[in-house]
């Protein structure tokens, strides 16, 4: 991991800051500007936020650059030297990320279950269902027909003890293993969901 990640450093010498100190070398007054050298933590080489910032001075008259430890500024100069807004690119990335997650996890029930609301008025053979029958045990129910105001379900064969988990039993080597058959008014449907027991309708 060593070599993936560490801090780098960005001159920036487009926009030097004049101050008011006279050239050590040169003794040219008020001579001298700033160039500030900002450090970053990246990762990957991705800049993930600032961390520090040393001085370089220049001298516009002799040519003169002042660099190392010993270079310091005022600390009212120092203020308004801001470092650019791409070294925290990375931390805006993960808080970005993070937020999303968060986002979805929080609203992804409301929203599954105003999408089921909406398939189960109008079910086609096919759709797939994921179903609580109760808090340690979900499954499967896949449309097989539609007669008169019923809808016939045929149920998954195996269980899951969480509802984060359910839809891998309709993917892999089990994914069609159904046989029972269950069937429900079509009007009963909503109802199912608004009590919770309907998650999720996969069309
Ligand atoms: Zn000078």
């Amino acid at each position: 991991m060593l070599f993936f990640y560490g801090v780098g450093a960005y001159t920036r010498k487009k926009t030097p800051v004049k101050i008011y100190r006279t050239c050590s070398d040169c003794q040219t007054y008020n001579s001298l500007s700033v160039i500030p050298v900002f450090k970053y933590a990246h990762l990957f080489w991705i800049p993930l936020f600032y961390c520090g910032k040393d001085y370089i001075l220049h001298c516009d008259s002799c040519g003169l650059y002042y660099q190392g430890g010993g270079v310091s500024v005022d600390k009212s100069i120092a203020k308004t030297i801001k470092p650019p807004l791409w070294m925290f690119s990375g931390l805006i990335a993960i808080i970005l990320f993070l937020s999303f997650l968060f986002w979805d996890r929080k609203t992804s029930p409301e929203r599954n279950k105003k999408q089921a609301l909406e398939l189960v008025a109008d079910p086609q053979k096919g759709d797939v269902y994921e179903v609580k029958f109760d808090e340690k045990e979900f499954g499967l129910y896949k449309v097989n027909r539609i007669e008169n105001d019923s809808v016939y379900f045929l149920v998954h064969d195996y269980a899951v003890a969480n509802a984060y988990e359910v839809y891998q039993l309709g993917e892999g080597e089990y994914s069609e293993s159904y046989s029972i058959e269950v069937g429900y008014p079509k009007d009963d449907l909503k109802a199912i969901v608004n009590e919770g027991y309907i998650l999720k309708v996969r069309r």
